[in-house]
């Protein structure tokens, strides 16, 4: 069961130090409580309160990290069944499967787009992290060389070996020292020797049974032999399936505190049907999955998971927000174009992109409204014709503009007339509502002067 804040409370060091960052050590405990902070901030805390209170200030679903170095992936470490209650913490990975019968050009290709898969979104940079290569063959030999290829094509990649078989698994461990991959898995029959390779390995290790009581006999059986790098699969396939599943792990370990069931899920959204398998994964993603395995990448189908992903595990309660600024796009001159909108992310971004597709070189002034869109910033009064009027003029764009021309975006025309009054001498443009239709409407411009 989890403790309470004053049960937590009795074993603190009640100095009120502050060096946790909280005021009290009972704020501290209450945060503990919650899951929402962690035991190590209390540098004073005894080992006997470490050893007691461990347990209770471990997330309830264990973080799992996935690879090594630079490429590693972090899974795991959720606390909460609703992301609006907190966050998600670490976003899912996503993995392609590589067949060990597949040729060795297919087995390149497929690697190659998993280590060239990096976009940049909002200003994160997003990838696939992971290949999961998987034993069709039965022949450890050609298993363990299907992993080398991959490695050697996709170093930075996270690597999930699909088989059963522990020879296989060993085969392959000898190309991946130091690189520790999540071995996928441990059954009923071979859980033991894979426990042992597992933890040789310093690997984390899948465990696979059919259903949920028979998952949680599993785990139960391996953890009480002290082994806890452990990933999910309940052997959910179809949509209604993963989604039972999948919530009653998330709420058996985020609500009642369940060890059992406190670990990452990995979900195999494979499917004959794209579209299928596309929303399969697309459950996996909003529905607690920590893994999602797919056996296609192409980008029309990866672009929408990597957006979707990055949504779900953005913190809702931290609007994405860039720095104000006066930002220059392309090579700037004093009579450029100058333009102005919000600091939301997603909006300082879409606006970017289409004044670089104009590629007419232009002056973007970006205002902090705290992270809100236009329309929004302007209905919460944060984009008002005298708080721009304000920004402008106390910017200093003067120093860097040989114009008073500021073209504002199309959705607050509305704000054209006051703006004039408010910055005397200024020219009040009003652009187009659509970021998309910047480029059209730049090129014309400069076209006019
Ligand atoms: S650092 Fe430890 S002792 Fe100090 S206030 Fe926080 S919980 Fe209390």
């Amino acid at each position: 069961m989890a403790l309470s804040g004053v049960e937590i409370f009795k074993h603190l060091p009640k100095t009120n130090c502050k060096k946790c960052g909280f005021p009290t050590c009972l704020a501290f405990a209450m945060k503990l409580a919650a899951k929402q902070a962690s035991l190590d901030s209390c540098p004073d805390a005894s080992e006997e309160a470490k050893s007691f209170l461990g347990a209770a200030s471990e997330p309830p679903v264990r973080a799992i990290t996935i690879g090594a170095g630079a490429g590693a992936v972090k899974v795991g470490e959720e606390t909460v069944l609703f992301r609006h209650e907190k966050k998600f913490v670490n976003p899912c990975g996503m993995a392609l499967q590589v067949m060990d019968t597949d040729s060795d050009a297919d087995i390149d290709a497929k690697a190659s787009a998993v280590a060239t898969s990096e976009i940049d979104r909002v200003g994160q940079r997003l990838r696939i992290e992971l290949v999961s290569v998987k034993d069709a063959s039965g022949d450890p030999a050609r298993f363990a060389a299907a992993v080398k290829r991959v490695t050697e094509k996709a170093p930075d990649a996270g690597l999930i070996l699909d088989t059963r078989n522990t020879a296989a698994v060993e085969a392959a461990l000898a190309h991946l020292a130091g690189k520790k991959p999540l071995i996928y898995g441990a059954t009923a029959d071979n859980a033991d020797a894979m426990v042992g390779i597992a933890k040789a390995a310093g690997a984390s290790l899948g465990v696979i049974a059919d259903g949920l009581d028979a998952l949680t006999a599993l785990t139960e059986k391996i953890t009480a032999g002290g082994f806890k790098d452990l990933v999910l699969d309940p052997g959910a396939r179809k949509a209604k399936d993963m989604v039972e599943q999948y919530t009653m792990i998330r709420r058996s370990a985020t609500k009642k505190s369940f060890k059992p069931l406190g670990f990452p899920v990995i979900s195999f959204a494979v499917n004959a049907d794209p579209y299928m398998e596309q929303a399969l994964a697309s459950i996996g993603i909003a529905k607690y999955a920590s893994i999602i395995v797919l056996s296609d990448i192409a980008k029309w189908k990866s672009l929408a998971l990597i957006a979707l992903r990055q949504n779900i595990y953005t913190d809702p309660q931290v609007p994405m927000q860039v720095k104000q600024d006066l930002y220059k796009v392309g090579d700037v001159k004093a009579e450029s174009p100058l333009m102005i909108t919000t600091n939301f992310s997603l909006t300082y971004f879409i606006v970017l992109g289409e004044v670089e597709n104009s590629k007419v070189p232009s002056w973007l002034a970006v205002m902090d409204v705290e992270g809100l869109s236009v329309l929004t910033a302007w209905a919460a009064g944060k984009f008002t014709a005298a708080k721009i009027a304000q920004f402008i003029t106390e910017s200093g764009i003067d120093q860097s503009v040989s114009h008073k021309e500021l073209i504002i975006p199309g959705y607050v025309a509305i704000l054209s007339g006051a703006l004039e009054e408010k910055l005397p001498g200024w020219k009040i443009t009003v652009g187009p509502r659509e970021a998309n239709a910047l480029p059209a409407f730049l090129k014309n411009k400069a076209a006019a002067a």
